[in-house]
């Protein structure tokens, strides 16, 4: 089974190589590039928006239509000041600012090494530390001052909290359920050095799971085991993966308990998703400054309790770079040459299955598109005649194709293409009335390994 208590050992990719594969191969562009970008912000391409969809796609199966015991919502970016009010964010949700004394840059304070600007090389040169909110505003309405002050939401999860009565009324759900949601969060973040993994704008997906108090701590060992069963279902190495538990000093003003998934990125481990048990902070909060009543009945004991909440919650764009860097190989064949490719798992790769005629010749091309014909309603699927075929299989292996469908001139006498896998490089042929089947038990050989629930290691690595 996957240990993720193996030790740890270095991605291949660095950020450098990354972002510049993602750059020339369609993934991730610099947002407006043409009038010289916009600071931490990017735009997805051809085949970052396909990995994007399918990380999303694969969370809400996993998480809410795999199981009876989670609904989904989608709440408003901009909703009313109260509610930040009430979650403690317009208070609470900051970061300490200082500003470097000697070239006038900020940082934040908690993350200098040895009280040095990182972009001047002072020491011991700064402003006082003062508290910054993250939280980004805007005016609504036609009127602009402080009376129209509202704010882009900085994390899903209040959605969950103020719809707690709807749902619960209109699903009718027995405790313990959950209430989940994807969408886009705002923090005006500090520093933004590291590509996608932290930016202004970025898309979450959480989860809110309501229990009762005497199950909480249960329900939030389940969660870490099955969060973590998830990444190694999406085919991240155990050995850059590790749970960590916050210590006393880290925990947030709400949270009870919260471990970190964390990853070993090449800049050293940092968070992928945390699991957080937030007690009963958020309804109390919000039961107290909306005067609405946010419990749940318990038609057992006749009595009303305020449920506790386990919130695993993850970045989709902090997937993608940790997906893309943790499946970076590069190879060294037996002609000397370097092969790149990314070793995705066929579920989150953006195309599966590559059509490929071995050249532009009339004869190969309406074969060939009738196979992509047969193969489009099964797979991602992409067809490419450009280039050499040498060219157009380095093409696909550093996209991450998990396979290539290959028709030269003896299709047309035997009826047979070849399939080949990006892995091994393996090429075998088969009849093309049987390819969608063959291909199909290639993908499922290709399914990474997921333990079961009790078998997954839970002890924080801290
Ligand atoms: P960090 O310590 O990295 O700032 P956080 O602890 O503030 O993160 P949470 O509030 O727990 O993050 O958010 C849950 C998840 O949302 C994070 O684990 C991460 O995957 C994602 N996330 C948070 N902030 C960003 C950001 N600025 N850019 C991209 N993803 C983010």
């Amino acid at each position: 089974m996957a240990d993720i208590t193996e030790p740890a050992s270095e991605m291949t990719a660095d950020l450098e190589t990354m972002v510049s594969l993602a750059k020339r191969r369609g993934f991730v562009f610099q947002s407006a590039e043409i009038y010289g970008g916009f600071a931490a912000a990017y735009d997805y391409g051809p085949l970052g928006v396909e990995m994007r969809r399918n990380i999303r796609d694969l969370w809400w199966r996993n998480t809410v239509q795999e199981r009876d015991d989670v609904v989904g919502i989608e709440a408003a970016i901009i909703t009313n000041p109260d509610v930040w009010r009430a979650s403690g964010h317009l208070d609470t949700f900051t970061d300490p600012l200082v500003e470097c004394l000697e070239c006038q840059t900020r940082h934040r304070a908690d993350q200098l090494e040895d009280n040095t600007c990182p972009n001047c090389g002072a020491r011991d040169r700064f402003t006082e530390e003062r508290e910054f909110n993250l939280m980004l505003s805007t005016h609504v309405g036609p009127v602009v001052d402080e009376s129209t002050r509202a704010y882009l939401r900085p994390e899903t999860a209040q959605g969950m909290f103020v719809n707690f009565e709807n749902v619960q009324t209109t699903t009718r759900k027995r405790l313990p359920f959950g209430i989940a949601q994807i969408g886009k969060s705002f923090r005006n973040e500090i520093t933004t050095k590291q590509f996608i993994f932290r930016t202004r704008e970025f898309e979450q997906m959480e989860l809110e799971f309501f229990c009762r108090p005497e199950d909480s701590f249960e329900w939030h060992d389940y969660w870490k085991r099955e969060r973590l069963r998830w990444y190694l279902g999406l085919g991240v190495r155990p050995q850059h993966l590790r749970l960590r538990d916050h210590t006393a000093e880290e925990l947030s003003h709400y949270s009870k308990a919260t471990a970190d998934i964390e990853i070993h990125y090449p800049w050293g481990w940092g968070e992928l998703e945390g699991i957080a048990h937030r007690g009963d902070y958020d309804l109390k909060q919000h039961s107290e400054h909306s005067g609405k009543r946010l419990t749940y009945f318990d038609t057992e004991t006749n009595e009303h309790i305020v449920p506790h909440v386990v919130e695993p919650a993850v970045g989709v764009d902090r997937i993608m770079l940790t997906l893309m860097m943790d499946a970076y190989r590069e190879e060294t064949l037996d002609n000397g040459e370097t092969r790149v490719l990314l070793k995705l798992a066929p579920a989150v790769a953006p195309v599966t299955v590559a059509v490929l005629p071995l050249s532009r010749n009339d004869k190969l091309q309406p074969t060939a598109r009738a196979i992509w014909d047969r193969l489009r309603p099964h797979f991602r699927s992409q067809y490419d005649d450009a280039q050499s075929i040498g060219r157009r299989y380095r093409r696909q292996d550093e996209i991450g194709t998990p396979l290539c469908v290959t028709v030269d001139f003896e299709t047309l006498e035997d009826e047979a293409v070849t399939i080949r896998e990006r892995d091994s490089m393996e090429q075998i042929r088969v009849p093309i009335e049987g390819v969608v089947e063959a291909l199909q038990e290639r993908i499922d050989a290709l399914r990474p390994d997921v333990p079961s629930r009790e078998d997954v290691v839970i002890e924080s690595s801290s």
